[in-house]
């Protein structure tokens, strides 16, 4: 057996002179920030029992599933389960950032994927180790043609396909997930956008204390749209809606519009399910008792895959370039997708897009 080369991923980078963030994870792939080493063969061999081990096969497995997410068509059967595994992927590495785990996770750059253990695992979370060989999946549901459909994915999960024909071409709907942030990430989008760039924030009610209160009301003054994600993403353990039966999916989502309606004055006007996960059944009731509007996206900028914000930049340009307009997804939690916000505004305008209202959408949801 020879050595194996592996790299031992630095921890530190000075990213930002933005304010720490929630969510991210500790690393970023750009060489300056990879101090390589020789390691045994044998060390890798060693059972995935402590923090740093977990760290490198959800690291290793996150860059594989993310890599196939950013090439393959939003609304495909491979982009949707590329895209749930790899937001699982990224919860787990959030959850052992402070633990050291980053700084010494040994990762195998050559052979980037999951392992079984990890493979187990997301089938476990997401049901999709009961799936027997060769099952069919369900025809999809469309919700309104053209807008929003239902697709069926790995293990039957169903999944939020939205259309986009509705944009002229240049057109462009700015959205961000899983805030507010109150440590001054979404507060530097709302400076950022103030007057050019109205956008749909999709806010978690668990994040709607006091100081998250305060941010939802700046949004909705500066003439955003604050809009329904729910009020955990979205069981308080992280599955997606279809781990509740419809009428709990229905609490959860009546309660964090109720959040949002105390604070802004306003009822949401739009609903992306956490994953992009939810049943035909708890989503029109959603539409029907909550008067939202369903909002998947087009362009998934996989902002929480990178902490390279050039690196984040370079592909989110590439993939808005390539589909001409289109509901671009972010996250105003991580200080890089902060960052590119700026120097993608720029952009947009510098290249002939405008950023629409996000009442485009409703009409087009609302009218035949
Ligand atoms: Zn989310």
């Amino acid at each position: 057996m020879g050595m194996k080369t592996t790299v031992l991923l630095a921890a530190l980078i000075s990213l930002n002179s933005l304010p720490a963030a929630a969510g991210g994870f500790e690393d970023s792939l750009s060489t300056e920030n990879l101090l390589s080493m020789e390691v045994p063969a044998a060390a890798e061999a060693a059972p995935a029992r402590d923090a740093a081990s977990d760290y490198a096969r959800y690291y290793s497995a996150l860059r594989h599933y993310s890599d196939i997410a950013f090439r393959s068509e939003p609304g495909t059967e491979a982009y949707a389960e590329a895209y749930i595994a790899a937001n699982y992927l990224n919860g787990r590495l959030e959850s052992l950032r402070g633990t050291g785990a980053a700084k010494s996770a040994r990762i195998d750059l050559d052979f980037l994927g999951p392992d079984r253990a990890t493979l187990a695992e997301i089938d476990a979370f997401f049901g999709w180790g009961n799936v027997m060989k060769g099952e069919q999946l369900s025809p999809p549901v469309t919700i309104k043609a053209g807008f929003a459909t239902i697709k069926y994915v790995k293990g039957n999960t169903p999944f939020l396909v939205q259309g986009d024909s509705f944009l002229k071409k240049g057109e462009i709907i700015l959205t961000f997930d899983d805030g507010p942030d109150t440590h001054g990430l979404t507060a530097a989008v709302l400076e950022t956008n103030e007057g050019v760039a109205p956008s749909i924030f999709f806010v978690l009610g668990s994040k709607l204390g006091p100081a998250g209160r305060e941010v939802i009301k700046a949004q909705a003054r500066k003439g955003h749209e604050v809009s329904l994600h729910g009020y955990w993403h979205a069981t308080e353990t992280g599955k997606p809606f279809t781990a509740y039966s419809t009428s709990q999916a229905m609490a959860d989502l009546q309660k964090t519009a109720g959040l949002i309606k105390n604070a802004t004055g306003k009822d949401p006007a739009f609903f992306r399910p956490p994953y992009g996960i939810i049943s035909p059944a708890a989503l029109r009731d959603a539409i029907d008792e909550l008067g939202v509007t369903p909002m998947g996206w087009t362009i998934d900028t996989l902002d929480w895959s990178t902490r390279n914000p050039d690196e984040l930049f370079e592909k989110t340009v590439s993939l808005i370039s390539k589909r001409g307009k289109g509901i671009v997804l972010m996250h105003d939690i991580h200080p890089q997708s902060v960052q590119v916000n700026v120097r993608l505004i720029q952009w947009l305008k510098d290249n002939g897009y405008k950023v629409v209202n996000p009442e485009t959408a409703t009409r087009a949801f609302r009218g035949n």
